[in-house]
């Protein structure tokens, strides 16, 4: 295993809620599919279920984007913000099906914040273990989508938004084939 698995879980979770906004449409669009989503990273905590608190959401993955793309020392900037603003008291928490891991802020605070600090915490272990070249922008030519390579011979090139692998090994199927036909 690369990381930790609660950093691995968080940082696919991240790269989940990023690639959100990288489809058309955008998939995080209403109140009911941040409910989903939400269930689906299996969030506990508050939630007000407002559309404050989908557009809290919505604007958090731009925030995260960065993370993708910045070199360290901004990477690092913007970790250190996320958990500073959030005032972030790590502690090891047991739960549900979970055995310990973090929890950096109370349950209260709200959810856009809670996920901020979760992906933050992921990228303090990303960052100190000198693996941020780990998080990836998609290599279709076409896709912006963002992806986590957890794999060990950092293999993997292609996000899991849409069958961006198999379009890109098609296309580069034609190119072979109309060169020799030519
Ligand atoms: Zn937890
Ligand atoms: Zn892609």
């Amino acid at each position: 295993m690369v990381f930790a698995h609660d950093t691995q879980h968080s940082l696919v979770d991240a790269a989940r809620l990023v690639n959100t906004a990288e489809v058309h449409p955008d998939s995080l669009a209403s109140v009911a599919e941040l409910d989903a989503l939400v269930d689906e990273f299996g969030l506990t905590g508050s939630r007000t279920h407002s559309d404050e608190e989908l557009q809290a959401v919505r604007s958090l993955r731009l925030v995260l984007k960065e993370a993708w793309s910045a070199p360290e020392d901004r990477a690092v900037a913007m970790v250190n913000k996320i958990l500073a603003d959030a005032g972030a008291i790590p502690q090891l928490i047991k739960h549900d099906q979970w055995d310990y891991h973090l929890h950096a802020t109370s349950p209260a605070a709200p959810l856009d914040v809670r996920i901020a600090v979760e992906v933050a915490m992921a990228l303090v272990d990303v960052i100190r273990e000198k693996q941020l070249d780990r998080l990836r922008t998609c290599a279709a030519d076409d896709c912006s989508a963002v992806l986590v390579d957890l794999s060990k011979n950092r293999s993997k090139l292609f996000c899991d938004t849409g069958n961006c692998a198999n379009r890109t090994h098609v296309a580069a199927y034609r190119a072979r084939k109309s060169a020799a036909a030519s």
